[in-house]
């Protein structure tokens, strides 16, 4: 597990569970996975700490939407990630201390 990084998130009062894989890139082309029938992320740690870390912003909006009830498609899904992810990152960068 890279430093710093977590094991476990807490997302609406549920426990997911962290995992980190130092091949997912080369073995499956992705740098994260969502499944949230297991409460499971799983992050490529074979990137830099900011990689892994926009990575996991990336998951947990998808594990956010899987539990929002608004079901949209995954393609559809997978846009708005993608459109929320660098956003979110900055700002929870930018405001870390705040979160705590
Ligand atoms: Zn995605």
């Amino acid at each position: 597990m890279p430093r710093g990084c977590p094991s476990k998130i807490r997302i609406c009062d549920q426990t997911w569970k962290v995992t980190y894989f130092k091949n997912l890139i080369e073995e499956k082309q992705l740098y994260g996975a969502t499944i949230p029938d297991e409460r499971l992320i799983i992050i490529d740690a074979s990137k830099s700490l900011d990689v892994i870390q926009s990575t996991l912003t990336h998951e947990i909006l998808h594990a956010c939407a899987s539990m929002s009830n608004h079901d949209v498609g995954n393609e559809a899904q997978e846009g708005m990630v993608r459109a929320l992810e660098n956003t979110l990152f900055s700002a929870l960068r930018s405001n870390a201390p705040w979160w705590k």
